[in-house]
């Protein structure tokens, strides 16, 4: 059974909810909605344990064979790579046994870096890097708070 809407197949996870970067076309962070604020800045592993059993229990409902799962902030990486694995590692024991999870993450990635691709590599999570464009596009918008440009960490990413 479906119901109206069908299955759900991707599911964005909001692990941590600030970023290190200021980029002025953020939907989030940059424009009138400011109740983020007073939003925790971390995902709880209560909160984690429970996405994880209930997208669990929507892989069974719906028999779905392969379900996509995205790691995803503000900036994911000011988590820590000692939560992200723990998280990581919550999802695969959970949805494993019963799914081809395809485990993603997506960052700004100013601070990806071994001690992370290590906890990726070890949980099989790929990782996505925005950049705007080359150096000029990237600078129009995708800065710190303080006006530096992240284009090298981006790329070195
Ligand atoms: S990296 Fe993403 S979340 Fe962070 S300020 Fe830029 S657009 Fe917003």
């Amino acid at each position: 059974m479906s119901g109206p809407f069908g299955a759900f197949r991707q599911f964005v996870l909001k692990v941590h909810s600030r970023c290190d970067l200021a980029c002025d076309h953020c939907y989030v962070y940059e424009h009138a909605d400011q109740s983020w604020r007073g939003r925790p800045r971390v995902m709880s592993d209560e909160t984690v344990t429970w996405a994880s059993l209930r997208i669990a229990e929507h892989v069974k409902t719906h028999g779905l064979p392969q379900v996509t799962v995205v790691l995803h902030g503000g900036e994911p990486l000011l988590a820590g790579p000692e939560r992200l694995g723990r998280i990581a590692g919550e999802l695969r024991a959970a949805l494993d046994p019963i799914c081809d999870l395809d485990l993603r993450l997506h960052t700004n990635g100013v601070r990806l870096d071994d001690r992370f691709l290590d906890v990726f590599a070890e949980h099989g999570v790929k990782v996505g890097v925005s950049l705007d464009g080359d150096r000029a596009a990237n600078d129009l918008h995708r800065r710190f708070a303080d006006g530096r440009s992240s284009f090298e960490q981006a790329i070195r990413a």
